[in-house]
This record gives C-alpha cells, sequence and structure tokens, in this order.
C-alpha cells in the first residue's frame, strides 16, 4: 500500500528540518501542505507563486535529496500552486508545476511545430518562438490600419503596446467597440508587428470560441496541464472577442488563472470586447476586476473621411483605380460596417479584375444593392426635402426640378443647406439630389442661405424653426 502523502512529508520535513536554520524553516517549509503521494510523485501546495519560485531558487536541492531519502532515487516532486484563494463562491485556484523552475525539458522526440491540437499527453515542452503557429492573419498590419478620431487612442495605445509588451502599464490593453470597427485587425496587427521585432517571443492569437473549444477539449481528454503548460509560455496572449466567455464559468475560470500567471509574470495580455467591461454581464467580479487593471480603449465608427481612407486604401493595395465619387458614395451609403464595406469592395474588385468593369458609380450602386441595406443616414434627403417642401408648401417635385421662381429656388437652396449640415453627402452627391445639379450649384445654395440668414431675421426664424424639426427627427 502506498503511503500517503502527510506521512511522507513528515519524513522529508525532518530530513529537512536538520539542513537548515530554524527561521528559514519556518517561513518556508511549514506553510507547505502535502496534497498527494502517487507513484514515484510527490505533490505538495505552495501559496504562491512567489514562494514556489524561492524554493525552487534556494532550496531546490534539499528538496531533492529530502525525497529521495525517503522515497527513494526515482521520486519527483510536483508543486500545485495557489494562485488565487478563492473567496466562498469560487474555489482556490492552482497550477502545477514539475519540479525543476517551471521549465520543462523538451521532450527528446518532440517535434511538434508547438500548436497546442499537436500537444500529447505527459509531454510538457518548452515551445519554440520561431515554430510557435501564432494564428495570425499577416495582412493585418499597422500600414494597412487607417487612423482617424475613432481610433486614434486605441491605435496609440497599440502601438505603445507593440513596441514594449509587458512592460507599459496598458497591460491587460482591453479593446472595445460595436461590430467592424476594427478590433481584430488593430489586435492582430500589434501581434505581427512584435513577432516580427521581437522575434524570440512567443505570440498567440486566439478569439474566445478557440480558447473555450481548446479548453473543453483538454478538459474531456484530461490534458488540463498540457493546456496550462502551452498557454503558460505565451508571451503575448491575445483574447479576441471576450464577451462571449459570458456564463462560461469553467472556462472563465481557467482564464482567470492564465491572466494572473502572465500578469505575474509580465507578459502581456490583449482582450477585444463588444463593449466596456464595466458592461460584461455573466462574469465574474474577480475577472472584471482583471480586466480593468490596464488600459480599456474604445473604437468607434468610422467618421466619413476614414471610411474614406479605408477605401483608398484598400483598392490602392490591390492596385485599383477608383474614381474619387464612387469612394464617396460608398463612404456615405455603407453605414452598417466596414465588414459590409470590405464585402462591397471585395465585389468591385472582383467585377473590375475578373469581368474587367470599369468601377463606376453605376457598377457601385448594383453591388451595393445586393450586399447592404438601404441606404440610410442619421436623417434622410428625402426626409429633409420634405420637411422643407412641406414648411414652404413646395413639393417633392419642384424641390428637384428646373424651376428658377424665387419661391421654389429657395426653398431648394435651404433644403441643400441642411442636407449640407445634417448628412454626409458631398456636394457632389447632394448636387445629384436635387435633379442632377452639379457641386458649384449646391455651394451657391449654401452661401445664399448663409446671407440671407445674416440679413433677414424672419428668414433666419424659419431656418432654426425647421432645424428644430429636422434635430427631433434625428434623435427619435
Ligand atoms: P471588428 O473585429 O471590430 O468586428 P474587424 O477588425 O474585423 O472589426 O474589421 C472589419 C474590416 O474592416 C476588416 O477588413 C478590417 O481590415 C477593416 N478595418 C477596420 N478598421 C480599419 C481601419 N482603421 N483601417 C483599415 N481597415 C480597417
Ligand atoms: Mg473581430
Amino acid at each position: 500500500m502506498e503511503v500517503d502523502s502527510a506521512t511522507v512529508w513528515t519524513d522529508c520535513l525532518e530530513v529537512i528540518q536538520k539542513q537548515i536554520d530554524e527561521q528559514s524553516f519556518n517561513t518556508w517549509f511549514k506553510p507547505i501542505v502535502p496534497l498527494r503521494h502517487e507513484g514515484d510523485v510527490l505533490t505538495i501546495q505552495v501559496p504562491s507563486q512567489f514562494f514556489y519560485e524561492w524554493l525552487e531558487e534556494h532550496y531546490v536541492h534539499i528538496l531533492k535529496k529530502a525525497i529521495h531519502s525517503v522515497l527513494g532515487e526515482n521520486a519527483r516532486l510536483e508543486y500545485s500552486v495557489v494562485v488565487d484563494s478563492g473567496n466562498q463562491l469560487n474555489p482556490p485556484l492552482t497550477v502545477n508545476y514539475p519540479n525543476g523552475k517551471g521549465k520543462t525539458p523538451v521532450s527528446p522526440g518532440g517535434n511538434g511545430n508547438g500548436n497546442l491540437e499537436d500537444y500529447s499527453p505527459f509531454t510538457l515542452r518548452t515551445l519554440d518562438p520561431r515554430t510557435v503557429n501564432s494564428r495570425l492573419n499577416p495582412s493585418y498590419t499597422f500600414e494597412n490600419f487607417v487612423e482617424g478620431d475613432c481610433n486614434r487612442l486605441a491605435r496609440s495605445a497599440g502601438v505603445a503596446v507593440a513596441k514594449k509588451p509587458g512592460v507599459t502599464s496598458f497591460n491587460p490593453l482591453m479593446l472595445y467597440g460595436g461590430v467592424g470597427v476594427g478590433k481584430t485587425h488593430l489586435v492582430q496587427a500589434i501581434g505581427n508587428e512584435i513577432k516580427q521585432k521581437l522575434p524570440d517571443k512567443i505570440v498567440l492569437y486566439v478569439d474566445q470560441n478557440d480558447f473555450t473549444n481548446q479548453f473543453l477539449n483538454a478538459l474531456q481528454n484530461h490534458k488540463l496541464q498540457d493546456f496550462q503548460n502551452f498557454y503558460l509560455q505565451v508571451d503575448l496572449l491575445i483574447l479576441d472577442d471576450v464577451q462571449f466567455l459570458a456564463g462560461r464559468e469553467k472556462t472563465q475560470e481557467m482564464f482567470f488563472h492564465i491572466f494572473n500567471q502572465l500578469h505575474q509574470t509580465g507578459k502581456q495580455i490583449i482582450m477585444t470586447s463588444d463593449c466596456p467591461p464595466r458592461d460584461l454581464k455573466g462574469f465574474q467580479e474577480r475577472l472584471l476586476s482583471r480586466f480593468k487593471w490596464g488600459l480599456t480603449a474604445d473604437l468607434q465608427e468610422p467618421d466619413f473621411e476614414t471610411k474614406l481612407a479605408i477605401i483608398h486604401n484598400k483598392m490602392q493595395s490591390d492596385g485599383i483605380q477608383i474614381p474619387t465619387e464612387v469612394a464617396e458614395y460608398l463612404a456615405y451609403s455603407v453605414d452598417t460596417n466596414l465588414r459590409d464595406m470590405e464585402g462591397v469592395l471585395n465585389s468591385l474588385i472582383f467585377h473590375a479584375t475578373l469581368l474587367k468593369k470599369e468601377i463606376d458609380l453605376d457598377l457601385a450602386k448594383e453591388v451595393m444593392k445586393n450586399i447592404v441595406k438601404e441606404i440610410q443616414s442619421d436623417v434622410s434627403v428625402d426626409f429633409i426635402q420634405k420637411t422643407v417642401g412641406d414648411y414652404f408648401r413646395v413639393d417633392l417635385d419642384a424641390m428637384k426640378g428646373k424651376i428658377k421662381k424665387r419661391e421654389i429656388v429657395i426653398p431648394r437652396q435651404v433644403a441643400m443647406y441642411f442636407c449640407k449640415r445634417y448628412t454626409q453627402l458631398t456636394l457632389a452627391l447632394i448636387g445629384e439630389n436635387f435633379g442632377g445639379r452639379d457641386h458649384s450649384t449646391v455651394i451657391h445654395a449654401l452661401e445664399s442661405v448663409e446671407d440671407m440668414m445674416k440679413t433677414d431675421p424672419n428668414f433666419k426664424n424659419s431656418v432654426d424653426e425647421l432645424a428644430k424639426k429636422l434635430k427631433m427627427r434625428m434623435a427619435s
């Protein structure tokens, strides 16, 4: 019958006590709890990562000697390190290390490429940064990530982290924002940059889905040790779409544990989410509080100028010329998100390269029809024309028609003025919406409205009243 762990440990302590002074003994050996004794392995629990490192640094020989003298030459020691002492609701979390600085030897036959998938049970390996699959898409870079007001803070934080991963106070870096605002692009750009500049760092990108599946897999196949060992060797961990961890208690616990370990050892963690940490539901409080340790930065919907730049950027990198009016039309019309924009642009590229069609407004409109929903803005041109028309008692046809009478021209100009103020349409596109007028006519209209507002208080009142009506509509 196997001797229980408490007895084995008491015997070990006797050996140890003879070799060190009382104070060291009380400080470093008394707090240790024997956990298991199975075969040649004795597992002891130590209260913290620091404690474990101290033991390995200063007492490894004494420990080895003691355990060999009690259990024989083949005996081995393993640590279970408490990383979170837990509370009433959450049990303590521990991580296991084999004896020997936690750096496990490369297994002799190990020629895997450092993916978790080819981690076989019981072979603990040191990952090789040159062969590890980082799961990064090399086409996401800083160079092709367009900077705008909408993403400036997030981008600069990303650049800082890419320069000095784990060293800045932006750890973890938490980026959040709606669909298609560039979160994945940005975090991958950070990963790619670090991989390129610091090739001996192990970079890993996973989305929440991968992480959860790997974890469940490991759980089922009794490979949790491998799973942990793999993740704890990563220097930069990027976890995308963390909001989907909501309600997954076990996975959260594992992530919490990995997070703590990496953070403590100065490794960089980057996460993305669709909302700020305070709004994440279904998360353990202790995990949420960790998310707020570093820097939280948001990415907003890109504004018109940024969208335009993104369009030009993408087309240029594909070597395709796109007329300004088409770019402007798309920047205005695709108001759902940048992923839809990507779809439209790819489709345009397809038409232009394979079907050898020229990219013009008609083609763009055709493609748009199939991909995104109806053109919308905060307030539509139609709505402006109708509201202004009703106010001045001018019908829609007249608004768009050729009549040059003053009682029609003025409402038409006022409507153009509001289109400029309340939509993101370019002058040319505004003109187009008013019976195909050109942009100089629109400029003239804006100037006359502004002049009249300065000189005619009644006119100014009318414009202010209309502005209120339109704003009410935008707010609703
Ligand atoms: P998210 O992860 O926030 O949903 P993505 O990173 O997947 O968004 O971005 C959607 C698409 O838009 C991608 O093709 C991405 O390259 C592109 N994109 C987003 N923001 C930018 C930007 N600032 N510059 C260039 N491309 C961008
Ligand atoms: Mg994403």
